[in-house]
């Protein structure tokens, strides 16, 4: 059988990978495994309203009661899906990805993205047909639905707004053309903040920036916060459940800071908290954690899994290095605009510049690589190399990683959606960090080699 989904729902480019009439049926079946009450939502990508019709005309057909909430950020219509007790959600988004794609997520009654075995009987019927139809007078009906005032009131609700207002704190906010416009910026407002913003209109093309946040593309949101003397500068992806961090001095901020950063915050006011994040993620989130006395839980990468993870084991935090955070008293989802709130809050308390709060944590060198092999080669290369190398420890969570006693590690992990194995490394210095990556490319390559 074939499968739709990816690491975090069905992604494609529109009118050739993902079309209308797929849409419509990947919809219909959803519905027809979800249950009755789907709420749908959309970002603003060019493509979003065609397929959000798509979708609605598919739920309907299976007889769904559909709450239309229009375009708003992810975690606004997860929150909704919980708040309301509705069956499931469909979010039109493909996240941060290019503008000439498109895609579906899809969540189960918790507002968390749906486990495997819903997606894998949703493909099921989706590959047999589609579901069966409703006659005339069962089909579905639908109305709208206004998510995103609740949503902000509730991203407020979690942290000390008189604290945060009292502060007085100057913000620069960069939505990157995408949907976090629409609660951010008020969001911030709201709890005092003074807003600057760049990027904050609404295309689907994405002409600021990419529309994924990463250092190199952040240079806009550096220069607003330098030129507009705020205390901090935030950055979004296209659908808002992703942020990174710039502090007061413009300086661009790897996600695993500000999460280490939120994490430090919230063991301390939880004493013995446990924090969920992936393999990838950087030492200073374990560090923090552990210092502060909490535990720290390792995940395969993705964040839906992290997600899952914190819902089996009533873990309410949770983050990914790419500054995906999930706060559990919200949503043990990623939501941009509760990290934002969070952060701002950790800033008031303290009473210090986000470079110093920042700088506190401890500090590694980062090193990334990859190597290509061909996708049935990866499960034999993976169990050469793990019999080739030697390390303090081994873990096979995801991939292998290898950790020596000096606190270094490297992570080999085959990719889900490519034909290469990526390489992270972690070290005291940059110098390390770079030659394990070389080194363990090498390794790999040579045992890729071998295979063929
Ligand atoms: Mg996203």
């Amino acid at each position: 059988m074939g499968r739709l989904f990816g690491t975090n729902g069905v992604r494609g480019v529109v009118n050739e990978e993902l079309t209308v009439e797929k849409v419509t049926r990947l919809a219909a079946s959803a519905g027809a495994v979800l249950g009755e009450r789907i709420a749908i939502g959309t970002d603003g990508r060019t493509s979003s309203p065609m397929f959000k019709d798509a979708a609605v005309s598919g739920l309907l057909s299976v007889g769904c009661e559909v709450r239309d909430a229009g375009m708003l950020p992810t975690p606004a219509l997860q929150l909704a899906v919980k708040r309301l007790s509705l069956d499931g959600g469909l979010m039109i988004t493909a996240s941060h990805n290019p503008p000439e794609f498109n895609g579906l997520k899809v969540m189960a009654e918790d507002g968390v993205e749906a486990p495997r075995d819903v997606e894998e009987k949703t493909e099921e019927l989706f590959f047999s047909g589609g579901p069966e139809l409703r006659p005339w007078d069962q089909v579905g009906s639908v109305s709208s639905l206004d998510a995103i005032t609740d949503y902000k009131a509730a991203v407020i609700s979690h942290v000390d707004t008189a604290l945060i207002k009292g502060a007085g704190l100057k913000i620069a906010i960069d939505p990157g053309n995408g949907v976090a416009t629409l609660a951010a910026p008020e969001i911030a407002r709201r709890l005092g903040c003074e807003v600057h913003t760049i990027n904050s209109d609404i295309d689907g093309r994405f002409p600021g920036r990419p529309s994924e946040p990463r250092p190199d593309t952040l240079e806009g949101l550096s220069a607003l916060v330098r030129a507009s003397g705020a205390d901090l500068g935030i950055a979004f992806d296209g659908d808002g459940d992703r942020s990174m961090f710039v502090d007061e001095t413009g300086a661009i901020q790897w996600g695993d800071r500000s999460v280490a950063l939120v994490a430090k915050e919230f063991v301390r006011r939880n004493p013995g908290a446990q924090v969920a994040t992936a393999v990838s993620s950087s030492r200073v989130v374990e560090d923090v954690v552990t210092g502060a006395g909490g535990k720290l839980v390792w995940t395969k990468v993705g964040s839906v899994v992290i997600s899952r993870t914190m819902v089996d084991g009533g873990i309410m935090l949770g983050g990914e290095e790419n500054g995906g955070l999930m706060y559990g008293p919200h949503l043990q989802v990623r939501d941009g605009s509760m990290a934002m709130a969070l952060v701002l809050e950790i800033m008031a308390r303290a009473g210090k510049p986000l470079s110093e709060l920042l700088g506190e944590l401890p500090s590694y060198s980062q090193m990334k690589g990859k190597v290509e092999c061909p996708n049935e080669l990866k499960q034999r290369a993976l169990e050469e190399f793990q019999g080739a190398v030697k390390a303090d420890r081994i873990e096979t969570i995801d991939g292998v990683k290898l950790w020596y006693d000096d606190g270094s590690w490297i992570l080999i992990r085959p990719s889900g959606t490519e034909p290469i194995f990526r390489l992270y490394a972690e070290s005291s210095t940059q110098e390390k960090a770079d030659h394990m990556v070389e080194r363990h490319k090498e390794i790999v390559a040579s045992i890729v080699e071998g295979l063929r």
